[in-house]
């Protein structure tokens, strides 16, 4: 299969892209091949495709439910009471329900956290999108419990006829929920095995002061101390650190994604410490976090949040500039999800979203294409998606749509009880 996509914008200069299998084969002004499939790019702009560093995909469900409370409160009154209910059919339609609306938003790849990953697995790998899925940990931080849950993950579970766009993790969950010694069973195991691990950490001012009392250490100290500051380390969050913990972060070049809805809405922080951390080399990614915190999965409107807040706090309109999150969103969510994407280059994997510029958001278009697209647009101004050299939206239409929508109206009734 070969797309050829004719005179579209690519950094603000008309270019020509053919794609070749999976692969990103040319990029010049004229192209001369005859190709499967020809996009007309003439009222087009295209972007790398948007990399989603923390969701739990299948919370599509709670979209909208528990709204407007503290986390600890949210988890324990509505969440977590809830998730008990949960069943393989309500995570596959709610992981088909977040990719729906991930690829109608411009996202190509996340890194979900939740539970029944073969489901989601399963749902994605239709869905024709790249997913990061872990064996998920909780101990209760009780040492009986935390050998019966590592006695349970084996690298054989993650066997199943899935495609190379389906990859897999170990997430033990946060350190209020996981004990130390599940945390250093799991780095282990990931390095064994050579998978991300996957957590949430130093979300909170909670759990930053129950940490201290608990261990006697901050967080990321605390993580430290275990030894599971690891280069395959994604965390989640981390807004309560310090200057050295930025240091021993950049140290063990460990991965940090920022999800600024989420930590807005639940009031967890404001304070993202973006440029002291990139200033240190640290590979920051950016997230939307769950459909229950974040109520939606656009990452183009993540992106704009994310640049308003750093001016916002700093009172610095310089800080963190429409090109810059885009990186953030693209090639660094990429980079620590290991793939070979996030930009578009020769011989890089074909994925990408292409906007319709004719629209009063593009407009005037006057070489600020990426500031439009941050700044202006949003996720509904995606016209057509391609992942791994396939095409997974075309003219705003995704396969199976309207299936999905009708499947998550019917089975919300069997989540949610409470
Ligand atoms: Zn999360």
């Amino acid at each position: 299969m070969s797309i050829l996509i004719k005179n579209v914008l690519l950094n603000d200069k008309r270019t020509s892209i053919l794609i070749e299998g999976n692969t990103i084969k040319t990029i010049a002004t004229d192209i001369a091949v005859i190709a499967d499939k020809i996009i007309n790019g003439t009222n087009k702009a295209v972007f790398p495709g948007l990399v989603n560093g923390h969701t739990h995909a299948a919370m599509t469900f709670f979209r909208g439910y528990g709204d407007d409370l503290p986390l600890e409160k949210w988890l324990n009154t509505k969440i977590w009471p809830n998730e008990r209910n949960l069943t393989d059919e309500i995570v596959y339609w709610g992981t088909k329900l977040a990719c729906l609306e991930m690829i109608k938003t411009g996202t190509t790849a996340f890194n979900d956290m939740y539970f029944r990953y073969k489901e989601a697995a399963r749902a994605t790998d239709e869905m024709g999108i790249r997913g990061v899925f872990p064996q998920l940990m909780f101990d209760n931080l009780d040492p009986v419990r935390a050998k019966k849950v590592q006695s349970e993950i084996k690298i054989e579970n993650f066997a199943g006829d899935y495609s190379d766009r389906i990859r897999f993790s170990i997430a033990p969950h946060a350190i209020y929920t996981v004990s130390g010694a599940s945390f250093k069973w799991a780095m282990d195991f990931a390095k064994e095995h050579s998978l991300i691990m996957h957590t949430h950490l130093a979300e909170t001012q909670i759990e930053y002061q129950n940490s201290i009392k608990n261990f006697g250490l901050s967080p990321i100290r605390y993580l430290n101390k275990l030894g599971v500051l690891r280069p395959n380390l994604v965390i989640a969050h981390c807004l309560w650190l310090d200057d050295e913990e930025i240091q021993m972060l950049a140290d063990n070049d460990v991965k940090v994604v920022h999800n600024p809805n989420s930590n807005l809405k639940l009031a967890s922080g404001h304070r993202f410490l973006y440029h002291e951390m990139a200033e240190k080399g640290i590979c920051v990614g950016l997230g939307t976090d769950g459909c229950s915190s974040s109520n939606n999965l656009d990452m183009i409107e993540a992106m704009k949040i994310m640049s308003l807040l750093q001016k916002g706090w700093r009172l610095e309109p310089t800080a963190l500039p429409a090109h810059e999150v885009l990186k953030v969103a693209t090639e660094n969510g990429a980079k620590l999800l290991g793939l070979n994407a996030g930009k578009i280059a020769d011989g890089m994997l074909a994925d990408m979203f292409l906007v319709d510029i004719n629209t009063p958001a593009f407009t005037p278009l006057n070489n600020n294409t990426t500031s439009n697209l941050v700044y202006a647009a949003n996720g509904s101004n995606v016209d057509t998606v391609i992942c791994d050299g396939n095409i997974v939206m075309e003219n705003k239409k995704v396969a199976g749509e309207e299936e999905i929508l009708e499947k998550a109206n019917q089975l919300v009734y069997e989540l949610i009880k409470h």
